[in-house]
């Protein structure tokens, strides 16, 4: 789900001139120390905040772009695993013979085959014009590169050489997952496309051009883009740290019961970053009985046995 902005700088266009670098740099600095007060700040304002939890919806669809099972209402919805939008009415996947080899190969957890066949949907991706596709591959690279690493192993015996290849393997997937990245960040005109644009650059870590998007987002200020807009406002304020923002929108889309076990996802991780573990556990129990089962949620119960 949510990127963890990690190494920043290397998408940034080649082309810059060293001088703007640098002040992007000492931007980058004093917002990093304003981001940390706010943060400060708004976790203090949280407490006061009541949590809302709704009733879950255990209705099931396969999500369109990654394949997977996902909890999806009867209007629009937004994939539980990669975030993607899904219009009712899109069957891409019927159609869509290498996203069906993702879907199993990711189920049975083999990540040799998981990069072969990841490497022919990059292939359909590459040409095809909703920048969902792009946005999916640049996702599930993202997630094998951390497999990769994840099986980083001290331990064994000849861990040098394993582990050179492993690390090796992770930069390769993380670069492609980049210029995945990269190429969803460029929005068509339809409220899907720009979130999508606006999801891709919180990926990559570009919290300025994601910013922009979503005002362009809001901008747009009709029936389609306003449940978006309030998802993605969501998002930035938690990428932010600015969690009592986030909390508002929060119950805002459970208020509009739209995209609720998602928000309530983050509902709950807001929770465990505030230190209210218990609340945060009774939603993520709440999600794992209808069948919620991003790795999100996975990591997050971890996070929170260790407290
Ligand atoms: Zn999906």
């Amino acid at each position: 789900m949510l990127g963890k902005g990690r190494d920043k700088k290397v998408l940034k266009n080649k082309t810059k001139e060293g001088k703007e670098e640098k002040e992007e740099n000492k931007e980058g600095k004093e917002s990093k120390d304003l981001k940390d007060k706010k943060i400060e700040r708004q976790k203090l304002d949280i407490p006061k905040f009541a949590v809302i939890t709704p009733e879950f919806s255990s209705k099931k669809a396969l999500c369109s772009f990654c394949g997977r099972e996902s909890i999806a209402s009867s209007g629009t919805w937004i994939c539980e695993h990669c975030e993607c939008v899904n219009e009712p009415s899109t069957v891409v996947f019927g159609s869509n013979p290498s996203l069906k080899e993702i879907q199993s190969k990711l189920d049975t957890g083999d990540i040799d085959e998981f990069s072969q066949a990841l490497a022919s949907y990059e292939a359909f991706a590459k040409s095809a014009q909703d920048n969902r596709f792009a946005y999916v591959v640049g996702f599930l690279y993202m997630r094998l590169s951390d497999f990769y690493l994840s099986n980083l192993n001290y331990n064994r015996k000849d861990f040098m050489y394993e582990n050179t290849l492993l690390r090796r393997n992770a930069t390769k997937a993380e670069s492609k997952a980049k210029l995945f990245l990269f190429k969803a960040s460029k929005p068509g005109t339809t409220p899907e496309s720009i979130f999508t644009s606006f999801m891709a650059l919180l990926k990559l870590g570009r919290l300025r051009d994601a910013s922009s998007m979503l005002a362009e987002l809001n901008a747009l200020n009709n029936k389609e883009s306003m449940p978006l807009a309030d998802y993605a406002s969501m998002l930035f304020s938690i990428e932010n740290g600015a969690y009592a923002d986030a909390m508002q929108s929060i119950n805002k889309l459970i208020k509009e019961n739209l995209f609720i076990e998602n928000v309530a996802y983050y509902q709950a991780f807001i929770l465990y970053k505030v230190k209210r573990y218990r609340e945060s556990v009774s939603i993520l129990e709440k999600l794992l009985k209808v069948g919620f089962s991003n790795k999100n949620l996975s990591d997050l119960i971890l996070l929170i046995s260790k407290k």
